[in-house]
């Protein structure tokens, strides 16, 4: 059996240096914890709703919604404080809670991109690749948008274009779509073990930052977006 699994992951991993030989042509990025950090902006958010419902609410506890719907989220800061409420009033708290994040989204600056980042995707661009995002968020062009990174993309796929979040790999097919480029021919940046099975389910190569590096079929795993260009090159 384990004979099985090693086999399966030798070819996989040739499979994705055969990738690399015959040329990546496109990047596609997550956005959230790859490009930019929005978890300060939506524990704000979430603060604000939980203490008006009386309700304790911590920086360990804004972890636990990383990669989360923002529905289960509330479930989740509801069950913090032991709180049943109807429906509706779910749909009224969720909707109070994105209209303030999105509030706090517009005071987002192209402060909120490290030079690293920028600076990798400049290269990406100067070595001709074509560059996507593919992210759940239905707030993604808000935010390229404030962080002045809108015009390096060519496509931006996100929570507006797809009908199922990651770990589907649909965001990502659109985004290899909309670039006009198969998935072979793409490889995607992750910070999440869901994007990564997204990423590879839809026959990706991937590239794994943060908790992502973790991911145990990830194809490269990196510190930092620095790495990409020299990967990509190959
Ligand atoms: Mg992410």
């Amino acid at each position: 059996m384990s004979g099985e699994q090693e086999g399966e992951q030798d070819s996989a991993q040739d499979g994705a240096r055969g990738g690399a030989r015959r040329r990546l042509r496109g990047v596609i990025f997550d956005l959230d914890g790859v490009l930019v950090h929005t978890d300060e902006l939506h524990f704000q958010a979430w603060s604000a709703t939980a203490d008006r419902l009386g309700i304790p609410f911590t920086r360990a506890d804004n972890d636990r919604l990383r990669g989360v719907s923002r529905a289960e989220s509330l479930d989740i800061v509801l069950s913090l404080g032991g709180a049943e409420v109807s429906e509706t009033e779910k749909e009224v708290l969720a909707d109070e809670k994105n209209q303030l994040y999105r509030r706090l989204l517009e005071t987002m600056t192209p402060d909120d991109v490290s030079p690293e980042v920028r600076a990798a995707l400049g290269t990406l661009r100067a070595m001709g690749l074509r560059l996507a995002i593919g992210s759940s968020s239905r707030n993604a062009k808000v935010i390229l948008d404030k962080v002045g990174l809108r015009g390096l993309f060519d496509a931006v796929s996100d929570g507006e274009n797809i009908t199922r979040s990651k770990p589907d790999p649909e965001v990502f097919l659109r985004a290899a779509d909309f670039l006009a480029l198969s998935p072979g021919e793409c490889a995607v940046v992750e910070d999440a073990h869901a994007g990564v099975d997204a990423a590879l389910a839809g026959g990706f190569a991937c590239f794994g930052i943060g908790a992502a590096a973790t991911h145990p079929d990830v194809t490269w795993r990196i510190d930092g977006l620095a790495e990409v260009p020299a990967r990509v090159a190959g």
